[in-house]
């Protein structure tokens, strides 16, 4: 047979997962012309874009054009995507090895960081990511339920998922009419009884977490006063002194936040309240299990030795009344079945993309991964951009010293009957576009930038494709 990475025998390519880690992964091997490269892309879902599409707020549809990037690529001959497929349960890394020089996994962060308090297990008490989820559509979350009748919520951290759960919860009908929220999500916010949402900070306004956008937008919803704390909105003196080495961010984040602790209440409907300085000690429950209060500590900062601020709980304690708790301290990767796992850090056990192998410390040979499951939940979208030419740049170093695998059936016939064997309903990119022409017709008939398909047997149906259980 031929060189690899010639026309007749191009770098073939399988990136696991369609994320942005994903496609720009895509974007840099495509961008090598002395190679012949084809992708083909798996995604466990019958729909790409990852967090693009499950995650990103549906009132933030700017950020999702991004997706206009991922359509080019797709376009092209040498690309294919092979959605609907599960890596472990559709097809394994050993089958993968069979049919692609390299293997890149690019599955994201599909879990949250869990806060270890008591009370954290009663009922009401939800990881943010699960509701990020089920408003956003995913098939896995669409019959998860919230009790959208409390009328206190506490949304805990201050990051930019925190933001984005508890300026949802704020919206107006009106405002969510114009989003690609789920069709349900949209019913059921539009009667929810939520009047009071506090968004719970650890540390102080100089270490919060959202960036200056999303601290400004959250003073710009229509239905909802924000409320921050004037004392809380004060800097204490370790911050202070802090700020001659701060950026611009912390600095108009600082700004906004104080902007907001000056404003008068214009008497909303809603009022989001913005905490500093507290943690949350307890979950306090009725006899039905159900959260009734949150028990929190006020904190103090101090300093580690590296310069760090970190929060310390005093003795002095607060209870608010909450019905319903979201849990936004940070997303958290899972393992791929075969794929070797850091567990602590929810991260593939990688050096710049190249997975290790655990017992050794050494490459596996022709298996990367890039995204959050490479470097963990960090970082916008663009931030992907950089990390995954990282990556492919290490897949191109080791493909010219021709360290690749070798796989038995290399053609791309091969992989399209394998996928055709093991799950009859994939679904390919031609596929998903006829999706999102659906989608998108039905959200033009109401004004919308969408109406979301949130079942796969939908989907499938859409397309002419009986599921298979
Ligand atoms: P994040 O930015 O890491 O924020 C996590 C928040 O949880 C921080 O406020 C953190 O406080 C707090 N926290 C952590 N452990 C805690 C504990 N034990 N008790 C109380 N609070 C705790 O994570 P994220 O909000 O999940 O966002 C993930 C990434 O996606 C970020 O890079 C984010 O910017 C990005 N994102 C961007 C957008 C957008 O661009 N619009 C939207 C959504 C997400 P400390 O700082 O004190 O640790």
């Amino acid at each position: 047979m031929s060189q690899i990475g010639s026309d007749t025998n191009p770098l073939r390519v399988a990136i696991v997962g369609a994320g942005p880690a994903g496609f720009y992964t895509a974007e840099r091997l495509f961008k090598e012309k002395n190679v012949h490269i084809t992708v083909d892309m798996y995604d466990r879902l019958p729909t790409p874009f990852g967090l693009v599409r499950n995650g990103v707020a549906p009132d933030h549809q700017k950020i999702k054009s991004v997706t206009k990037v991922f359509d080019r690529l797709a376009a092209k001959p040498e690309f294919r995507f092979f959605g609907n497929v599960e890596l472990g349960s559709d097809i394994t890394v050993a089958e993968l090895r069979q049919y692609y020089h390299q293997i890149v996994y690019t599955t994201g962060a599909q879990t949250d960081r869990y806060l270890d308090i008591p009370g954290m297990d009663l009922q009401n008490s939800h990881p943010a990511t699960e509701f990020v989820a089920w408003y956003n559509g995913h098939p896995d979350f669409r019959n998860y339920e919230f009790d959208l009748s409390q009328e206190s919520v506490a949304v805990i951290g201050v990051g930019n998922v925190a933001v984005d759960v508890a300026r949802i919860l704020c919206r107006t009908r009106e405002e969510l009419l114009e989003t690609d929220i789920a069709d349900y999500a949209l019913e059921a916010l539009s009667n929810s009884n939520v009047k009071e949402v506090y968004m719970i900070g650890r540390r102080g306004p100089a270490q919060a977490a959202f960036t200056p956008p999303e601290a400004k937008e959250l003073g710009e919803l229509a239905g909802a006063d924000t409320i921050v704390l004037p004392e809380e909105a004060e800097l204490d003196p370790l911050s202070q002194a802090s700020l001659a080495g701060a950026d611009r961010g912390t600095m108009r984040n600082i700004e906004i936040i104080q902007e907001l602790a000056e404003r008068e209440p214009a008497g909303k409907p809603k009022r989001l309240i913005l905490r500093f300085l507290v943690s949350p000690t307890e979950l306090i429950g009725n006899e039905a299990g159900q959260v009734v209060a949150m028990r929190m500590a006020k904190n103090e900062l101090t300093q580690t030795e590296s310069g760090t601020l970190r929060s310390r709980t005093t003795d002095q304690v607060e209870e608010i009344p909450v019905g319903l708790v979201f849990r936004s301290i940070g997303y958290m990767g899972v393992p791929l079945p075969d794929v070797p796992f850091h567990e602590r850090w929810g991260v593939i056990l990688n050096e710049k993309g190249r997975v290790l192998n655990p017992g050794t410390d050494e490459p596996v040979l022709g298996e990367y991964t890039a995204g959050w499951i490479k470097r963990g939940p960090s970082g916008v979208i663009g931030t992907n951009k950089p990390d995954a030419a990282e990556t492919a740049e290490c897949m191109l170093e080791d493909f010219a010293a021709g360290k690749t695998l070798n796989p038995a059936h290399p053609e791309l016939e091969a992989a399209t009957q394998l996928v055709q064997q093991k799950k009859p309903t994939y679904v390919s990119y031609e596929d998903w576009l006829r999706l999102d022409e659906l989608e998108t017709a039905a959200g033009a008939e109401q004004g919308r930038p969408r109406v979301k398909f949130t079942e796969v047997d939908k989907m499938l149906a859409a397309l002419g494709k009986t599921a298979v259980h």
